[in-house]
């Protein structure tokens, strides 16, 4: 496996494991890359995770030159900035190729407390339009289902040898 590069230093991530998940975090600026599901799965395992793990990671005071463009350290693709949950001002990078998020140190902290608001009050119309179209797709889903359990019976009824 190639080594995976931090997007802004350029240095080797160094995997860390999380409740089974295995992270990549950034030595030098404490930023964290996460793989496609894996801030969904730990969120949902413990929702308090994301600001422990930020302060758990304290970025070194280290000179660079941040690049112009930022890469993803799985597939050395562009990543593009994205507004987390569509209006928070919180920009993380995604990869559109791999599906994994890079997320600079203190950002965590900041997620969470959107979050925390967005579930005490306002979650903004948009997200609601996102939660709004999850739940339809899954509802369709389970009539689909239904639909076919249906479809299964009665193909089996009338598959069924004839005992007269
Ligand atoms: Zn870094
Ligand atoms: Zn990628």
């Amino acid at each position: 496996m190639r080594e995976r590069l931090c997007p802004v230093c350029q240095v080797a991530l160094k995997p860390q494991v999380h409740l089974g998940v295995t992270i990549d975090v950034c030595p030098a600026c404490a930023g964290v890359w996460f793989d496609a599901d894996e801030l969904t799965r730990l969120h949902q395992l413990d929702d308090a995770i994301l600001p422990r793990i930020d302060r758990l990671y304290q970025p070194e005071v280290v000179a660079y030159d941040p690049p112009w463009e930022r890469l993803c350290p799985v597939c050395r693709e562009p990543l593009r900035p994205y507004n987390y949950l569509y209006t928070s001002n919180i920009v993380l990078d995604t990869c559109d190729n791999c599906g994994g998020v890079w997320v600079d140190h203190g950002e965590l902290e900041k997620m969470h407390r959107v979050l925390q608001d967005a579930r005490a009050m306002d979650i903004p119309p948009e997200a609601k339009a996102h939660v709004a179209l999850a739940e339809i797709e899954a509802e369709s889903k389970q009539v689909q289902a239904r639909a076919e359990f249906w479809r299964g019976l009665f193909d089996f009824l009338r598959a069924r040898p004839r005992l007269w």
